[in-house]
């Protein structure tokens, strides 16, 4: 790598795949510096990160809270802002060199599309801006040479295994998936599962709602979304095959038949380094792979009549339009109302079914229109549950 570093503006740097960045950057101090750190609620752990790597600036989109961050830093020269206007703002900040998406949700959508329309790289771990808009999303990042370099790990292993590939033709990805805390469970133990059980994934520690979209299985639907526009695919040339030792982390299919997987310990790190470190690869002192360890992997279809979630995100992918911003925003309303034990585990489908039956399909939306359509699916997907 070169001698200059590179300057990081993490998105969302409280959450799950933010603070592991932050551990990446802080074992690399020589290659990383921090420029931006950015948090919806969570002052406290802003302002303790901004303590510690002392960016440039901050921003607390929970403009309540921006009085509290500004006191904590006073004795510092760390910029504060607040609000959701803000995050835009400080996504066109020049000062920076690659934005870390780390934001969840649809949230996650305006900062990265200002990043885009600025110049930045981006290390994409949300997923849902490319399930929203993906395909205006990508022809902007074309448009603007802009790279996004997915964190997402099964979308990493693909990018990895593309790597020196760029004149073959892929045939098929095929992303593997944990089968979450309730694979091989059926709809009579599924009614009753509440949101703690639901948070307990066995192989990935991650924030609440991909923990709870992992459990339905609705995070590999959004994953075959993302995979089609991140790789420019065809919906028929992605599958899912549920893998439950998360060891090789997602593979590609060639013309000639052959298959390349990418393969180590699950540790979301080593994606996130990868996306910071691209297309270099540096050292570390993460946990290695021990093939002695692992007695077998194993693979299976999923079962798509159980977790119906995966079902209608396929649908949406073969479909595309607007479905796909349809059944993310309906999801994302079922997913909160679930962690508030307000519905329960099966009811988040239904909503989401209703969602898209009931909200009229754009074939080519714009911007506008995928914002509106995400606006008038919560609103629907809220009704239904009567919140
Ligand atoms: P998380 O809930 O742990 O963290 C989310 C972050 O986004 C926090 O910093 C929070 O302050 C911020 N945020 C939340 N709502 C916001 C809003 N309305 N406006 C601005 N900021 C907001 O989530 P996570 O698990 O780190 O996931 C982040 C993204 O990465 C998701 O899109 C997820 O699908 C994707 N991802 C996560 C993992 C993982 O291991 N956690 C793996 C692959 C992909
Ligand atoms: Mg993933």
């Amino acid at each position: 790598m070169t001698n200059q570093k590179k300057r990081i503006a993490i998105f969302g740097s409280t959450g799950s795949v933010g603070t592991q960045t932050l551990q990446v950057i802080a074992a690399h101090p020589d290659l990383f510096e921090v420029e931006l750190l950015t948090a919806h609620s969570n002052d406290e752990l802003l302002v303790e990160q901004a303590l510690q790597f002392n960016p440039n600036a901050v921003v607390i989109s929970d403009e309540t809270r921006y009085g509290k961050v500004k006191q904590a830093l006073a004795s510092t020269d760390i910029k504060v802002f607040a609000g959701e206007k803000s995050l835009e703002e400080a996504a066109a900040f020049d000062s920076y060199d690659l934005m870390v998406a780390a934001i969840v949700g649809f949230a996650g959508l305006k900062s990265v599309m200002q990043a885009i329309e600025n110049g930045k790289a981006i290390a994409l771990a949300n997923k849902e801006t490319l399930v929203v808009a993906g395909d205006i999303v990508m022809r902007r990042a074309l448009e603007n040479r802009v790279p996004i370099i997915p964190v997402d790990s099964e979308h990493s292993a693909i990018f990895q295994c593309l790597v020196g590939e760029t004149r073959n033709r892929i045939e098929k990805v095929i992303l593997t998936a944990s089968g979450g805390p309730f694979l091989g469970k059926k709809p009579n133990f599924l009614v009753n599962v509440k949101r703690d059980h639901a948070l307990q994934h066995p192989n990935w520690n991650m924030g609440a709602k991909i923990s709870v979209d992992s459990a339905t299985l609705m995070n590999k639907g959004l994953e075959m979304i993302e995979a089609r526009w991140l790789f420019n695919l065809a919906p028929s040339q992605i599958q899912a095959v549920i893998h439950p030792q998360s060891i090789i982390h997602s593979m590609v299919q060639f013309e000639d038949g052959s298959i390349k997987a990418q393969m180590g310990v699950p540790d979301m790190k080593v994606p996130i380094q990868y996306a910071l470190s691209f297309p270099h690869r540096i050292p570390n002192d993460f946990p290695r792979l021990d093939f002695k360890k692992i007695s077998t992997l194993t693979f299976e279809d999923p079962d798509t009549k159980t977790f119906r979630n995966l079902a209608l995100a396929t649908e949406a992918l073969h479909k595309g339009g607007n479905l796909p911003c349809i059944v993310n925003a309906a999801n994302e309303i079922a997913v909160w109302a679930f962690l508030r034990n307000r519905i329960g585990f099966l009811d988040m489908t239904e909503v989401i079914e209703k969602t898209a039956e009931k909200l009229p399909f754009i074939s080519q939306p714009t911007m506008e229109e995928y914002l509106e359509s995400d606006g008038e699916a919560r609103n629907y997907a809220a009704s239904l549950i009567k919140l």
